[in-house]
């Protein structure tokens, strides 16, 4: 398939990129331009397609940092939306129809849930869960792995992407490093940060300092230095080894949330954490996050000794859209299994056994998760492939529906932690592969470090596209090097 004519970014984009600074500190809210990338400003976008200012049109494997799992433009979400907009009002800071249904629908999908929480943003829902953490076990350090996100609150927000100019510290015990400036510098002493894919340190970690522990954080697959899935056994074992030691453990689910499975992360590789975060995917592209996991563990938000706050917390917006967002869910994961879903017959249907990480969780052939692995797996498989018989050398690594692939050097065919990804990868070449594809129709995130995520709306004939639009971009870098 010929891709004829390139597309440069046009004036309209241009200009919108150059306002939106004159206005906006920074230049956008989200740090979609890490300064590698061409100009694109949005003027609107339907399924999985967006249309820039000057009328270009990209497929679209961002995704508003994978937080439009059904797409951009879902009917039924939108209905929900509108319907909750133009009928029964925007705001009530009272308790509401859309709490009680969402509310259920986590209780009945998630394995580790009975009670949540909700919030705007998966930050506020990890400060949650680490206050939680902390009052529950009167201690106050958690541990993080290095390249893992959770959000920018002050008090998570280290390590995630160290610089190798600093000091990074032992690979087996990396220093902690606050992200920003502004973090009070008494702040690194309550992180513990460990290597990801590495059971012994956080052993060591436990042995010595769990009486001071209140909590491990962790994202089940990291999605933030690209996406490193966990070894066979690891989250087991981090599992075997909190539970041993007294220590909470909190699933930062937001990015693996109802997109590896119906029950996140959680229910995919078969452990379950004392409490989870959940948002992104969730909210079909509406803000809203939250945290939760069993009544003894929420007993503490339930009676009111650890407090929270946000007059947008549980808005019905928002929760008008994950509510369409958790009913397609159901109804798509397990036609055979009418809702409320049996928690029992989840577990029996999401894996074979610990150590086969090919599980297609949910439900027979066909369903949603299904077609989501098919197409990501189809689109990873097929964009390493190209790499390879253009002689690039490139790593290519996910979890179906999100995946990355790491252009770099030399003979490596797999990255288990943030280090290796820093070592392996090279952003500059990423960022050239990325303007190309750009070119030709087709919009990654420009920084190496995001991953990319397929939606339902995605079609085959969108990855057929993709491919030979790789196929044009890989051969022009190629040309260059
Ligand atoms: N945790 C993880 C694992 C995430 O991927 C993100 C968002 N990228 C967050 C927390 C923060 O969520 P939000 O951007 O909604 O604050």
């Amino acid at each position: 398939m010929a891709i004829e004519q390139l597309i440069s970014p046009g004036d309209r984009s241009v200009e919108m990129v150059g306002r939106v600074k004159r206005s906006v500190a920074g230049g956008d809210s989200t740090y979609s331009d890490p300064g590698t990338g061409q100009a694109l400003a949005v003027r609107r976008a339907e399924d999985a397609t967006l249309w820039d200012q000057d009328g270009n049109s990209y497929l679209d494997y961002c995704l508003g940092r994978g937080s439009l799992l059904l797409g951009h433009t879902p009917v039924d979400v939108i209905d929900g939306v509108h319907e909750q907009l133009t009928e029964r009002g925007v705001h009530f800071c009272l308790p509401h129809r859309l709490e009680v249904k969402v509310g259920e629908a986590l209780q009945q999908l998630v394995p580790c849930v009975d009670l949540v929480r909700f919030t705007c943003s998966g930050t506020e829902a990890v400060m949650g869960a680490v206050r939680l953490a902390r009052a529950s076990t009167g201690r106050e350090k958690i541990v993080k792995c290095e390249g893992a996100y959770h959000g920018w609150g002050d008090l998570e927000f280290a390590s995630v992407w160290p610089s190798d100019d600093g000091d990074l510290g032992p690979a087996d015990a990396p220093r902690t490093v606050l992200q920003s400036q502004g973090i009070p510098a008494s702040v690194a002493d309550t992180i513990v940060v460990i290597p990801f894919n590495d059971a012994d340190a956080l052993s060591r970690v436990l042995e010595d300092r769990a009486h001071e522990i209140a909590a491990v954080v962790i994202e089940p697959v990291l999605a933030q230095c690209g996406i490193v899935p966990p070894d066979d056994g690891y989250l087991q074992e981090v599992r075997r080894l909190t539970l041993e030691h007294g220590v909470m453990l909190i699933f930062d689910e937001v990015s693996t949330g109802f997109r590896l499975a119906a029950g996140g992360a959680q229910q995919y590789y078969r452990v379950i954490p004392d409490l989870c975060v959940l948002g992104g995917a969730m909210g079909g592209g509406f803000p809203v996050a939250c945290f939760g996991g069993p009544a003894d563990v929420m007993q503490l938000v339930v009676d009111k000794t650890v407090l929270l706050g946000g007059i947008h917390a549980g808005a019905p917006l928002a929760l008008s859209g994950a509510d369409k967002v958790l009913d397609r869910i159901r109804r798509d994961t397990d036609p055979s299994a009418p809702y409320p879903v049996d928690h029992d017959a989840v577990y029996a249907g999401a894996g074979k056994g610990p150590g086969e990480k090919k599980v297609f969780p949910g439900g027979p052939p066909g369903t949603l998760y299904t077609r989501l692995f098919e197409l990501g797996d189809r689109l990873r498989t097929g964009l390493a492939a190209i790499f390879s018989d253009a002689g690039l050398s490139c790593v290519d690594q996910g979890v179906g529906p999100m995946f990355s692939v790491y252009l770099g050097d030399g003979d490596v065919r797999e990255l288990r932690n943030y280090r290796q990804v820093r070592e392996f990868a090279r952003v500059d070449l990423y960022a050239s592969w990325q303007a190309e594809m750009q070119k030709r129709g087709v919009y990654l995130h420009p920084h190496q470090f995001q991953p990319m995520f397929v939606s339902l709306a995605h079609t085959d004939d969108d990855i057929d596209r993709t491919l030979a639009a790789s196929e044009g971009s890989v051969a022009e870098i190629a040309r260059r090097l």
